[in-house]
């Protein structure tokens, strides 16, 4: 099956290896430049934890994702997934209805590794966070934060790079693929078309690519 998979954030590209690896054709589509710079996966860093409050389901989910991110590491030889731990804290004691109440408990009822932080408990490890203003919360211990720009760089190389499944490559294309494997076909960016009139702001300029995305295949 040929798949066309539009928008390659975290869940385009990691949709489209998914599917490769199940032995599909896909087309990856985004306007780019890639990793691009209005998808919201595009960041210095976000959080992977399983604290979610109430919200067990994302807990569960984090559970799955986080030996993920352990084993893309080692896959990768680099260290895309940072983990240092995760905590929220509050001003006032925890209790039942709280974010970092509902955190606590789920997380201690899923055995977890957590600590309960209060003011003295901050203050003997974290002396840089004000234990006066900060009294209570949840530190997560086996969470931390991915480096997710770099990571959507990282997965849409290897997205490129895993071949294409046999029955899918044309004939033509067989005999070269014995020495050179095909890759995933991947729509990406082109170049911005040249302004002839005064040059629009980044950010315009921007915004009018991904409502007219102009693509091609690499
Ligand atoms: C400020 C902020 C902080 C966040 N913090 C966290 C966090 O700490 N931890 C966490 O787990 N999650 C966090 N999230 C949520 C997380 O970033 C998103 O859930 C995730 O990045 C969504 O990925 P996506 O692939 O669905 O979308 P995106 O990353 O937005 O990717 C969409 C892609 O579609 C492309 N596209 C758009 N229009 C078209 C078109 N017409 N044709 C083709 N392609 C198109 C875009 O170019 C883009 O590449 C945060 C989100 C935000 C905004």
């Amino acid at each position: 099956m040929i798949v066309i998979v539009v928008g390659a954030g975290i869940n385009g590209v990691t949709a489209a290896i998914e599917l490769k690896k199940r032995g599909h054709k896909v087309v990856l589509v985004d306007p780019g430049p890639l990793p691009h710079p209005l998808a919201a996966s595009t960041d210095i860093s976000k959080a992977a934890r399983a604290a979610y409050g109430a919200d067990q389901e994302y807990t569960a989910l984090a559970e799955r994702a986080i030996p993920l991110w352990r084993e893309w590491n080692l896959e990768f030889g680099t260290e895309l997934y940072h983990e240092v731990g995760v905590m929220f804290v509050r001003q006032q004691e925890m209790k039942p209805g709280d974010f970092e109440y509902e955190s606590f408990k789920i997380l201690e009822r899923r055995r977890h590794k957590i600590q309960h932080m209060n003011s003295a408990q901050l203050w003997k490890q974290f002396p840089a966070w004000d234990p006066e203003r900060y009294q209570d919360g949840v530190l997560e211990l086996e969470a931390g934060y991915v480096e997710s720009g770099r990571v959507v760089t990282t997965l849409i190389e290897r997205a490129k790079s895993l071949p294409v499944p046999s029955g899918m490559i044309p004939r033509r294309a067989r005999r070269k693929s014995a020495a050179s494997p095909l890759t995933t076909s991947l729509i990406v960016p082109s170049p911005p078309a040249a302004t002839t009139r005064s040059q629009p702001s980044v950010s315009a300029a921007l915004a009018k690519r991904v409502a007219s995305p102009a693509c091609s295949v690499v």
